[in-house]
C-alpha cells in the first residue's frame, strides 16, 4: 500500500454553516437532485470516491481505532460500496409509483397511488466507531431518496472525518452535498438550522439532545442509539461455538459495536466449559496474543480508554482472563469478567470496548427476568441454545434485532433494515430501508373532469334518496 498523507483535522467554520446549508436546500427546490439519473450518477460517483479513497480510508481507520484492514475493508468500505450497489440496482423499482391495493372501481377511476418523494434537506451525524459505514451508510439512502443534504461525521475519529470532507469535494455535486466537520458546537449550528430529517447515529444521551431540538421545529428524526445487549448460553448450547461466536463479536473493532453482547449469561452447569472455551479460541485467534497481533484495534482515545478502565476497577467482579491493558496505545485486552451482581456497573452499562462480563444464572427463565431488569429494549439480543430455548428468549425480550447461535449476524445483512426499539433507537435503514427512511409516501388521486355526473351523489343536499344509494 502507497503511503497515504491525510490532513490534519479542521473544524468547518461555524459562520460558513448557514450559507452552506442555504446552498444545498435552494439546490433541493430547484428539482435536479430528483431525476433517477441524476440520483444513479451520484451513488456511482460515491462509489469510485470509495475505490479510489480506500488505501487514505485504511490509512485513517488505522489512526482514529488502530482499525485492522481486514475489519476496515469489509465492515467500512466494502460494506458501503456494497450498499450502493443494492441499491442502484433496485432504484428504479423503488422510485415507481405504488397503486392503492383492494379498492372498488369506482375508486380506481381517481388513480389512487402513492409517489415516492425525497423528504427533502436532510442531515446525518454519524458516530465514531464505524467512521465510513455509520456516516455513509444512511447518506446513501438519501442521495437515492433524491433528498439533498449534510454529513457530520463524528470528531472522535478526526482522519476518516478528513477522508470523507475529501471525498465529498471531489466526487460529489458540491451544491446538493456537503461534510461539516466538529465537534459540539458545529454539532449544535447546524441543529440551529431547519431540516427536512435528521438521522443520528450514536448514545442514547445525546440522542436526547438531538431528539429536543428537533420536536422544537417538529423535525422527523431516525435515532441509532447504544446498546446493552445481552447474550445468553443455556446448557444445551455447543460451548465451543458460542465461545467462539461471542468472542468474535468483542473482538472486531476491540469491542466498539454498538450491537456487540454488553454481558453474557451463561448456565451454571455449561460456565466452566464455556470460559475454558473462551480461552482455547483466545489462543487461536491470537496466537501470540492480542497485542502483538495486526488482527485487534485499539480504543478510539485515552477519554474512552480511561472510561472502560473505569469500569473494570469499579466492577466486584472477578477476572478470569485478560485484564492487561497499555494506556500508552489505548490497548485493552479482551478482558473477561465473573460479575454477580446484576446492578453491577459492568452488566448496567454499556462498556463499549472488548469487556466480556459473564453472569451465572440457573435457568432460561432467570436469564429472561435479567435481561429485562437490566434494559428492556435492547439493541440486539443473542441466544444460544435449543431450538425452544432460543425461541422462548426471542419471545420473552425485546430487541432492535436478533441472532440466533451467533453474535450480531443480523447486523451484517446488507438488506435486513437495521434499527433500534425504544431507547436504542427509532427508525431503521440499510437496504430498502435506506430509502424508505428518507422517502415521504405522499398519497395522490386524480379526479377525471367527466367524472362529475358519478359524483353528484356527493353533493347537497343529500336527500333519503342518494343515503338510500349506500
Ligand atoms: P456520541 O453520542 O458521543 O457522538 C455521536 C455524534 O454526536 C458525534 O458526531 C458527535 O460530534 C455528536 N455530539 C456529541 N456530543 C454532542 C452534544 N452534546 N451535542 C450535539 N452533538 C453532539 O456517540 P459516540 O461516542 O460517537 O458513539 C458511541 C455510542 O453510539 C454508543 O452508545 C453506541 O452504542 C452508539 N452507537 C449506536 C449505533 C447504532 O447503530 N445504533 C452505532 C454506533 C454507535
Amino acid at each position: 500500500m502507497a503511503p497515504v498523507q491525510i490532513p490534519p483535522f479542521e473544524a468547518t467554520a461555524i459562520d460558513s454553516i448557514p450559507s452552506t446549508v442555504n446552498r444545498i436546500k435552494t439546490t433541493y427546490r430547484s428539482q435536479k437532485t430528483k431525476p433517477l439519473s441524476y440520483r444513479l450518477t451520484q451513488l456511482r460517483k460515491l462509489y469510485w470516491g470509495l475505490v479510489d479513497n480506500t488505501d487514505a480510508l485504511i490509512e485513517a481507520c488505522k489512526q482514529d481505532l488502530g482499525k485492522p484492514i481486514f475489519e476496515t475493508v469489509i465492515s467500512e468500505v466494502d460494506w458501503c460500496k456494497n450498499d450502493i450497489m443494492f441499491i442502484t440496482k433496485n432504484l428504479e423499482k423503488w422510485m415507481k409509483d405504488e397503486t392503492a391495493p383492494d379498492i372498488p372501481l369506482t375508486n380506481r377511476l381517481v388513480s389512487p397511488r402513492i409517489r415516492k418523494e425525497p423528504l427533502g434537506t436532510i442531515l446525518v451525524i454519524g458516530a465514531y466507531n464505524f467512521p465510513v459505514q455509520l456516516s455513509l451508510g444512511p447518506f446513501i439512502g438519501a442521495i437515492a431518496a433524491g433528498c439533498t443534504g449534510v454529513l457530520k461525521p463524528s470528531e472522535v475519529s478526526p482522519a476518516t472525518a478528513m477522508v470523507l470532507k475529501t471525498i465529498f469535494e471531489e466526487y460529489l455535486d458540491p451544491n446538493a452535498f456537503a461534510v461539516i466537520n466538529g465537534a459540539i458546537p458545529e454539532t449544535n449550528a447546524l441543529l440551529n438550522e431547519k431540516w427536512d430529517k435528521i438521522f443520528y447515529t450514536g448514545s442514547a444521551q445525546v440522542g436526547t439532545i438531538v431528539a429536543k431540538k428537533a420536536a422544537e421545529t417538529l423535525t422527523p428524526v431516525t435515532l441509532e442509539l447504544g446498546g446493552r445487549n445481552p447474550a445468553i448460553v443455556t446448557k444445551n448450547a455447543d460451548p465451543r461455538l458460542a465461545a467462539r461466536r461471542l468472542l468474535w463479536g468483542k473482538v472486531l473493532n476491540a469491542g466498539q459495536v454498538c450491537i456487540s453482547q454488553n454481558y453474557i449469561m451463561v448456565e451454571k452447569e455449561i460456565l466452566p466449559a464455556f470460559i475454558e472455551q473462551l480461552k482455547i479460541a483466545l489462543k487461536e485467534f491470537f496466537p501470540n496474543g492480542q497485542k502483538a497481533s495486526p488482527d485487534f484495534g485499539r480504543i478510539v482515545n485515552k477519554r474512552h480508554f480511561l472510561r472502560i478502565k473505569k469500569m473494570v476497577d469499579d466492577s466486584k467482579g472477578k477476572i478470569l482472563i485478560g485484564g492487561e491493558m497499555d494506556e500508552s496505545e489505548n490497548f485493552i485486552e479482551i478482558t473477561v469478567v465473573q460479575v454477580n451482581d446484576i446492578k453491577d456497573s459492568m452488566i448496567v452499562d454499556e462498556s463499549f470496548g472488548p469487556l466480556i462480563p459473564v453472569l451465572a444464572i440457573d435457568n432460561v427463565e432467570e436469564a429472561i427476568e435479567t435481561a429485562n431488569a437490566v434494559h428492556s429494549t435492547p439493541l440486539g439480543l443473542y441466544a444460544f441454545g435449543s431450538k425452544k430455548e432460543t425461541s422462548k428468549l426471542l419471545d420473552n425480550i425485546t430487541s432492535g434485532g436478533a441472532s440466533i447461535n451467533d453474535s450480531f449476524f443480523h447486523g451484517s445483512i446488507p438488506t435486513l433494515a437495521f434499527g433500534g426499539v425504544g431507547d436504542s433507537g427509532q427508525g431503521a435503514y440499510r437496504g430498502k430501508a435506506s430509502f424508505d427512511t428518507f422517502t415521504h409516501c405522499r398519497s395522490v388521486t386524480t379526479t377525471p373532469g367527466w367524472m362529475e355526473k358519478l359524483l353528484d351523489v356527493r353533493y347537497p343536499p343529500y336527500g333519503d334518496a342518494k343515503l338510500k344509494q349506500f
